[in-house]
C-alpha cells in the first residue's frame, strides 16, 4: 500500500482534530507554510540557482556538514523575490501585524556583507549575532531572525531539493549511503534538528515481502528540509550512547505515534513521530509545530529544546 505524504495543511487539519485548542494557533501559520513550500518548489524550476556541493564522504565521517565553509554567492536577488512573494501571510500573523514593512524593505535589498551575519545567526540559532546589525538598521533584532529564518528555510529548500533531489520520506540521502553522516546535526546546513522520525517497514509491493521492519530513526531539518538516519538510542545534542539516559515522553493513550524524545544527561529534547502509527505520511515541519503541547510539558519539566523555534521559547 503506497502511503500518501501530506500537505502542511493536511497535516494542521488532523492535529487540530486531535487537539482542537491548538486551532487558533496553527490556522494562522498554516497559509504561510503552505505559501513556503509552494515558493520553494517554484523555485526550484522558475529561479536560476546555484547547485549546493556534492556529498563528499571523507568530510561528512569527520564531522563536516556541506555547508560548513561553503562561501554563498549575492542571495539578495533570491531573499528579495521570497521576501516580496510571503509578504501577504507574514501581514497576517498577529506577532507581526503593522510591523513588516521596515523589514520587507530591507530584505528587497540585503547587502551582500550583512548575508553572511544574517547565516551565523539563522545557523547557530543566536538572535543576539543581529543586535549591532538591528541597531544600525533601526530594527528589532528577534523580529530580523525570526523572518531571516523563514526566508533562508525557503530558499534552501529550493538548493536541496535542485542539488540532491526532492525530499521523500523513503529516500536514501546521498549522506545515508554507508552511514557517512553521525551527526545529530545536519549534514546539509549544521543547523540541530527539528524533529525525529521512526520509519515504516518497507514492503516490496510486487510480492508483498517485507523488506525492513521499520523502526529506524531519522532526524530532519525544519531549516534546509535535509533528512538523515541517526542511531536510535543516542542523544544529538550529547552524543551519549547510554539507552538508560534517554528517554520517551508522551501525552496521552491515543498518541498518533508522537512523543518527545529526551536526554537526562543533557535535559535536551525534541519531538519524535512513529511513522508506524500513521496511515500518511505527515509534514514533518507542520508536525513539528503541531506538537506544542508536548513541548509545553517540557518546559515545565525543564527540559530544553534542542532547535529552539518560535513555537517552544518560552520566556
Ligand atoms: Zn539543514
Ligand atoms: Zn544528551
Amino acid at each position: 500500500m503506497q502511503q500518501s505524504s501530506q500537505t502542511a495543511e493536511q497535516t494542521f487539519t488532523d492535529i487540530m482534530l486531535w487537539r482542537p485548542a491548538l486551532k487558533n494557533f496553527l490556522t494562522v501559520f498554516s497559509p504561510l507554510f503552505m505559501a513556503m513550500d509552494k515558493l520553494s518548489n517554484e523555485m526550484v524550476t522558475n529561479f536560476d540557482l546555484f547547485a549546493l556541493p556534492a556529498c563528499q564522504p571523507e568530510r561528512m565521517q569527520n564531522g563536516i556538514s556541506i555547508l560548513a565553509d561553503f562561501n554563498f554567492p549575492d542571495l539578495a536577488q533570491p531573499l528579495a523575490h521570497i521576501s516580496a512573494q510571503l509578504s501577504g501571510q507574514l501581514q497576517a500573523l498577529p506577532n507581526l501585524q503593522g510591523n513588516v514593512d521596515p523589514y520587507q524593505k530591507y530584505f528587497a535589498q540585503v547587502h551582500l556583507s550583512e548575508q553572511a551575519i544574517l547565516w551565523r545567526s539563522i545557523v547557530t540559532n543566536d538572535a543576539n549575532i543581529l543586535q549591532e546589525l538591528a541597531e544600525k538598521l533601526n530594527l528589532d533584532a528577534a523580529i530580523l531572525h525570526f523572518l531571516a529564518k523563514f526566508f533562508f528555510s525557503v530558499l534552501l529548500k529550493a538548493l536541496v531539493t535542485k542539488t540532491y533531489g526532492a525530499s521523500d520520506i523513503s529516500k536514501e540521502w546521498p549522506w545515508d549511503t554507508n552511514n557517512v553522516w553521525q551527526q545529530g546535526y545536519c549534514p546539509v546546513c549544521g543547523a540541530y534538528p527539528t524533529i525525529g522520525w521512526l520509519d515504516k517497514p518497507t514492503i516490496d509491493e510486487r510480492n508483498t515481502y517485507l523488506l525492513e521492519g521499520g523502526g529506524r530513526k531519522h532526524l530532519h531539518c525544519g531549516l534546509c528540509g535535509a533528512n538523515w538516519r541517526f542511531l536510535r538510542l543516542s542523544c544529538p545534542n550529547c552524543g551519549i550512547n547510554e539507552s538508560k539516559e534517554l528517554e520517551m515522553l508522551t501525552c496521552t493513550d491515543n498518541t498518533h505515534g508522537e512523543s518527545l524524545d529526551h536526554c537526562s544527561k543533557c535535559n535536551s529534547y525534541y519531538p519524535l513521530v512513529d511513522l508506524r502509527e500513521r496511515i500518511n505520511i505527515p509534514h514533518l515541519d507542520a508536525q513539528a509545530l503541531g506538537m506544542l503541547h508536548l513541548d509545553l510539558i517540557a518546559h515545565e519539566k525543564g527540559l530544553m529544546p534542542l532547535r529552539l523555534s518560535f513555537w517552544n521559547s518560552f520566556n
